[in-house]
């Protein structure tokens, strides 16, 4: 098969066999740490892409546009839907979210892994379109210290983490469906754990960047 078709085949059947890229997606409840273990990620592995995912909610202090998340309006959001933009999206805490499919999709044709921080929901559509995805669930060490973490951060307000803390006890029920599950207790831990796991999925490949 020569380049052309094999990204037609990709796009067509979204199948692993025709990709060499993987795609890594990363579950948590938010506080759980994700966001700086993917960061740790992306420094040290090289050619990883990061899907920056779409957003109707506003942006937090600190959050840069194109970034963290693209801050998009709910009609654009819409648009975007009725129009097969999103490989998955979500509708999380009243916000949309949503992963482009073209990213996705131009990412893994090129041969290169693929890292998405999304939500149970947007987990399942992505394993429903591409199979071959590894799933990994981040866990706070306890909900005690999830809500410690919460409150530090000082961005939402007190009925926000309550609301997140019920969220995320809900979440972690989801937990056994991931193939793999890794406790952010110590952070340094976590993210050798995360590290190993990523990279025996990529042994032996001779990864490009697009
Ligand atoms: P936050 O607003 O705290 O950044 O994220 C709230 C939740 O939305 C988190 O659980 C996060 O994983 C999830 N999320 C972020 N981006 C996406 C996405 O593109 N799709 C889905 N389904 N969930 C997302």
């Amino acid at each position: 098969m020569n380049d052309q078709e094999n990204s037609q085949a990709c796009s067509n059947h979204k199948e692993k066999i025709c990709c060499d890229g993987n795609l890594f997606i990363i579950s948590a409840p938010s506080g759980a740490g994700k966001t700086t273990l993917c960061k740790a990620v992306l420094d040290r592995i090289p050619n990883m892409l990061y899907s920056v995912s779409y957003t109707t909610r506003k942006p937090r202090k600190g959050e840069q546009n194109g970034i963290d998340y693209y801050f998009i309006t709910k009609d654009d959001f819409k648009n975007r839907i009725k129009n097969g933009k999103w490989a998955e999206w979500a509708e999380v805490y009243g916000n949309y979210y949503g992963t482009s499919s073209e990213f996705i999709d131009k990412g893994l044709a090129a041969g290169s892994d693929i890292l998405l921080d999304i939500d149970f929901q947007g987990t399942l559509q992505i394993l429903d379109q591409y199979h071959d995805s590894i799933t990994i669930f981040i866990m706070p060490p306890s909900l005690d210290i999830l809500k410690l973490r919460l409150e530090s951060r000082e961005t939402d307000s007190k009925h926000v983490i309550s609301r997140r803390i019920d969220a995320a006890e809900k979440e972690m029920k989801n937990k056994d469906f991931y193939r793999h599950v890794i406790i952010n207790d110590k952070l340094s831990v976590a993210v050798a754990d995360l590290i190993s796991v990523i990279e025996k999925y990529r042994t032996g490949r001779n990864n490009k960047s697009f």
